[in-house]
């Protein structure tokens, strides 16, 4: 049986999607395989597929055991023999299982990454006395401290290779940066790994961004035209879930809130009304969305700013599955950075919290961007983009602008003098002549020191993002971004190219919330 005609025999779709195909053959193969697809691509597929086709077992890792039996259930509705083992079972259902796996009646058995080599080790020794044919490593990312959601757990996974030696490993994650992935291919020893990477591009999304004012006044004028559609509103925390979604109530939308901490039963009803299309809008924190597949959510809110991209990426992702046009909107306010600033920081490890700023400040650069969206976005996971998307509000304003030649060029050259080593932040107080000890002796001494005294610091932090957003200049991917040129910079320093900047200040400004160097 090709792998196509499985796909069509096991799960009645009649054709692959994304790298879906390329991927299954590597893993029939026996290579391992790093596979980055989007929320609701099919990565599932990617080894539950070969799990069928190949002899013997298929070990699945999982995070999530509510993921897990969801799983498990649709498998089974197809025929397919799968199992989960975890610590809510009793010893009964456990000796059936290990009977089961024994007798090789199970094709794919789902483990929590903690399961694996607790109790000495029994496990993966009983493991090891079957006929195991693939090992797949489900949301991948959590292994890297460099990821939004590091789990401890993941890094026992480390030892799987070693256990498995001759075993072919399939890691799969929707969401990893490079520093991310680069650390999940040494984390679980994959050995000479072939990578996908399927686009990330949500072309039917719009993202937005606005400055975050009267939030409930600009959150009605956003829904004014979307009375019928169903949509996701994210806030931070639990209690502004419930009162937001009695306001909106109150105006008359269908809505209701989600989060942690409510019953059970509750989450389930609403879940299930959202999907059947009886209520309009959820109003939730982070917890709501893993696992859901609704087609047609046609908008995304973010009442508050989200701590990291990726998380971001995830939450907006989860409009316009269906392809239909849909849009993201974030209002986005400095108070909001602040306070994720004070949560990152509590975190009992230097190194995290460090993390956690870095990628904090990131979401603050997105927020803040003058440049477009969509391509922000895409390059945050290595992804090359044209600069112009036509779907973000960047690309969809036309802006007042005026000739600011001079004051590139004074940018440009206050960042050359300071040997590109220093942010966004030294870099206006050098231009500004600040008095401020800060600034070196040495660099008082530099000619362009002060000749920016006539802009305010707002608006030289705002030309710096444009100049940055327009290519002029770039910012390193250290954990203190510094300021550096870039090949378009020269052109501009001798006076070979006219810049054009922004006329009105259209973008509410804010200190990066990292000390910058
Ligand atoms: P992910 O884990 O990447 O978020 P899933 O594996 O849950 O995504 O797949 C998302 C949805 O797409 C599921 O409903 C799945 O059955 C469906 N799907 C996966 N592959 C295909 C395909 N080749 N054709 C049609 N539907 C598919
Ligand atoms: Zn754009």
């Amino acid at each position: 049986m090709t792998p196509v005609q499985a796909l069509q025999k096991y799960f009645g779709y009649s054709a692959f999607r994304h790298d879906q195909e390329a991927i299954i053959r590597h893993v029939l193969n026996k290579k391992d395989v790093l596979a980055l697809m989007p929320t609701g691509g099919g990565k599932s597929i990617c080894y539950q597929l070969p799990a069928v086709m190949l002899e013997g077992l298929t070990i699945v890792i999982s995070p999530l055991i509510a993921l897990m039996k969801d799983q498990v259930d649709s498998l089974n509705v197809n025929g397919i023999p799968a199992a989960f083992l975890n610590s809510s079972q009793s010893t009964d259902e456990q000796i059936k299982l290990t009977t089961q796996l024994r007798n090789n009646q199970i094709k794919l058995l789902y483990l929590a990454p903690e399961r694996l080599f607790a109790n000495e080790g029994k496990l993966i020794t009983f493991l090891k006395t079957l006929t195991v044919s693939l090992i797949a490593i489900d949301e991948a990312h959590c292994i890297s401290h460099w990821g939004h959601d590091f789990r401890p757990e993941y890094l026992a996974l480390a030892n799987l290779k070693l256990e498995f030696l001759s075993i072919p490993v399939i890691a799969l994650t929707a969401t990893a940066d490079k520093l991310t992935k680069k650390d999940i291919l040494e984390k679980l020893n994959l050995k000479d790994p072939a990578i996908f990477i399927s686009s990330f591009n949500r072309a039917n999304i719009t993202y937005n961004v606005a400055p975050k004012k009267n939030s409930f006044k600009q959150l009605l004028a956003f829904l004014d035209s979307k009375k019928e559609d169903s949509g996701i509103i994210y806030c931070l925390s639990r209690k502004s879930t419930e009162s937001l979604a009695a306001d909106l109530k109150e105006a008359g939308f269908s809505a209701e809130a989600y989060h942690a901490g409510l019953d059970n039963s509750i989450k389930a009803r609403t879940q299930e009304a959202f999907l059947r299309d009886e209520v309009k809008i959820i109003v939730a924190t982070i917890a709501f969305g893993m696992g859901i597949n609704k087609s047609n959510v046609r908008y995304v809110v973010h009442v508050d700013m989200p701590k990291n991209i990726e998380g971001y990426y995830q939450e907006t992702g989860r409009a316009g599955r269906d392809g239909l046009p849909s849009e993201a909107m974030l209002f986005y306010s400095p108070g909001d950075a602040n306070k994720l600033k004070q949560f990152a920081m509590v975190e009992d490890n230097p190194d995290q919290s460090r993390i956690m700023l870095k990628k904090l400040d990131d979401m603050v650069r997105y927020c803040q961007l003058h440049a477009c969206r969509r391509q922000f976005l895409l390059r945050y996971f290595d992804e090359d983009a044209a600069n112009n998307c036509n779907s973000c509000d960047f690309c969809l304003t036309e802006f007042e602008t005026f000739d600011g030649t001079l004051i590139a060029q004074k940018a440009l050259s206050a960042v050359f003098r300071l040997k590109e080593r220093f942010g966004a932040t030294y870099v206006v107080d050098f231009l500004r002549g600040s008095k401020n000890e800060k600034i070196r002796a040495e660099h008082k001494e530099l000619k362009t020191y002060g000749i920016g005294a006539d802009i305010s610091k707002n608006d030289w932090l705002r030309y710096l993002r444009e100049l940055t957003g327009m290519g002029y200049l770039q910012v390193s991917d250290d954990a203190y971004p510094v300021l550096r040129l870039t090949a378009k910079s020269e052109a501009v320093l001798k006076g070979l190219e006219k810049v054009e900047l922004v006329k009105s200040q259209i973008i509410e400004e804010h200190q990066p919330v990292t000390e910058e160097i």
